[in-house]
């Protein structure tokens, strides 16, 4: 079954009367080439599950069984429930589940695979939604190995940017306090049926094992994240005092002058052990 074949996507499409759902983000991919090598780079252990986000009708998801131990697929559109039974017939080591991913409860879909060894997650993931999953994935607290995401390029400058550059954000932040993200390739639009009207790149997050930046205070650090950026043309004080009104214009400065900044410093160019630093501070102040 080769289903990178356009004739063969459209032949399953018709079968199970299906179109291409764009409110789901809907892009399959058509390259077998991109398709093998996400399933390749998505770990280096063959004996470890994959949690598949959006299998579609199953084109890198027949990879991944064809590669891992066992993978669990979540696929939000019921009506390509039927069309995965059959193209995934062969394959005794998957699970699909009709889930959204954003309501699924992971720790208990993912205890079993959990015990069983490693888990990472392999996903084409629907643009609509890509920053709320990644969220959602990190924050869950579950220690997947790595996190593998084919998304919108300009989302993988984001995860990728380095503090003080334009494309550093909160989401870059908050992904390098959880682990390190790296840049494998680009993917053009023309790889997708239908294709999207932006380029795509793939991203594979490398979890800490051991976290080397730890706040005394995960929310205050969260806090101090998201205020530093929801204002960023401001400086630092400006905006945090923003997020902390509680606290003030006048503590806030002194906060960012004791963590070893100018009082005139943007928040862009902190990186995540400095905002731990800060975020520490902060805690301290509040806490007072
Ligand atoms: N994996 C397939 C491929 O690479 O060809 C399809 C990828 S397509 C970009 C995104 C898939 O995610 C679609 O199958 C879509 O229905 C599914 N999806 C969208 N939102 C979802 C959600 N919240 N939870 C689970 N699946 C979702």
């Amino acid at each position: 079954m080769n289903l990178c074949d356009v004739r063969a996507v459209k032949n399953i499409m018709e079968a199970f009367g299906l179109r291409f759902r764009k409110e789901f983000g809907q892009n399959f991919l058509t390259n077998p080439m991109i398709v093998g090598d996400i399933a390749d780079s998505c770990t280096d252990s063959a004996d470890e599950s994959i949690l598949e986000i959006g299998p579609g009708i199953g084109t890198l998801t027949r990879e991944l069984c064809a590669r891992y131990k066992q993978v669990l697929a979540l696929e939000i559109d019921r009506g390509l429930i039927p069309a995965l039974s059959y193209t995934l017939d062969e394959f005794k080591n998957v699970t699909v589940v009709n889930e959204d991913v954003m309501k699924a409860d992971l720790d208990v879909l993912l205890a079993p695979y959990f015990e069983a060894g490693g888990v990472s997650v392999c996903a084409n993931l629907p643009y609509y939604i890509t920053t709320p999953i990644l969220m959602k994935l990190l924050e869950s607290g579950l220690p997947f190995r790595y996190i593998t995401v084919m998304i919108q390029s300009e989302v993988a400058d984001r995860l990728t940017a380095k503090a003080g550059s334009a494309a550093y954000g909160a989401i870059t932040a908050m992904l390098n306090y959880y682990g390190t993200a790296q840049r494998l390739f680009t993917v053009s639009a023309g790889n997708f049926m239908p294709p999207p009207s932006v380029n795509s790149a793939v991203v594979r997050i490398k979890l800490h094992e051991q976290k080397p930046f730890v706040p005394k205070d995960e929310e205050i650090f969260r806090r101090t994240v998201r205020a530093a950026f929801e204002q960023r043309r401001k400086t630092l004080p400006n905006a945090l005092s923003a997020g902390f009104p509680t606290l003030g214009k006048d503590a806030c400065t002194e906060a960012v002058v004791k963590a070893g900044h100018r009082p005139d410093i943007r928040g862009e160019r902190l990186d995540v052990s400095e905002f731990v630093a800060l975020s520490d501070i902060i805690a301290e102040m509040i806490s007072q």
